[in-house]
């Protein structure tokens, strides 16, 4: 067979049989994947790539059978701007979602059994503010002046036939402090430690409470497992 031939040498996808288009081809170890079957797999999901085509159409069942899941969840309870976590407390069930139409995005509906750990993982890094001077060009400030840029990120560890983990953003946009700095009008000095001030404002503390109200939630399920005093406090 001719090079043209070889490229246009058609595949068949593994899970519905169906012919895959070219660049639609999606690789398993042992076999291809179309698009529209990729499609349906969980987001959470990474390992495609490792999976066998039995482990992906298993994946794919699960999935359909989500779906009832989702259409019988009844959010009590929920956390985060942009992407959030739905909680059905009396079903101990939880999603992460930044769907608007859940029944159409079908995000996997996970038991709170099925946690193993949750950590919060509070990531920031300090830009400096300038200002203009005369000529217009940007210049530092006497003495500099910093911004504190802070994220908010949830790590929930599962025991999952596909899910090993999910990580998402509590706060959509970057939580911005801009401690004290230099010596004030009325002589008060500046903040000597800016990440203690930073910590210690209400837009934090808002955040700091959140990751571990979600983590004491969360973690619920396995503590009734492994210790049945859990429900007494
Ligand atoms: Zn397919």
């Amino acid at each position: 067979m001719g090079i043209l031939g070889k490229l246009f040498d058609k595949k068949i996808c593994d899970i519905c049989g169906g012919e895959i288009g070219l660049l639609g081809n999606k690789k398993l170890e042992n076999g291809n994947l179309c698009k529209e079957c990729a499609s349906k797999l969980s987001p959470w999901f990474s390992e495609r790539r490792h999976s066998t085509v039995d482990q992906i159409a298993e994946q794919l069942r699960l999935r359909e059978e989500n779906k009832e899941a989702v259409s019988e969840f009844n959010t009590t309870l929920s956390f985060g701007e942009s992407t959030k976590l739905l909680l059905d407390e009396e079903k101990k069930c939880f999603m992460v979602t930044s769907a608007r139409n859940l029944q159409e995005a079908n995000p996997d509906v996970i038991s709170l059994s099925q946690v193993t750990g949750c950590d919060s993982d509070i990531s920031h890094y300090r830009s400096e503010l300038k200002k203009k001077d005369e000529e217009g060009k940007y210049v530092s400030y006497n003495p500099p002046r910093y911004e504190y840029h802070y994220t908010f990120c949830i790590v929930i560890r599962l025991n999952h036939p596909y899910i090993d983990d999910i990580r998402f953003r509590l706060n959509n946009s970057d939580l911005k402090i801009e401690p004290p700095s230099g010596v004030g009008l009325f002589g008060q000095s500046a903040v000597t430690d800016p990440e203690g001030y930073a910590r210690s404002t209400p837009e934090y503390k808002k955040y700091e409470t959140q990751c571990s109200q979600i983590a004491d939630i969360l973690m619920q399920g396995r503590l009734r497992e492994s210790d049945g005093t859990a429900d007494n406090p």
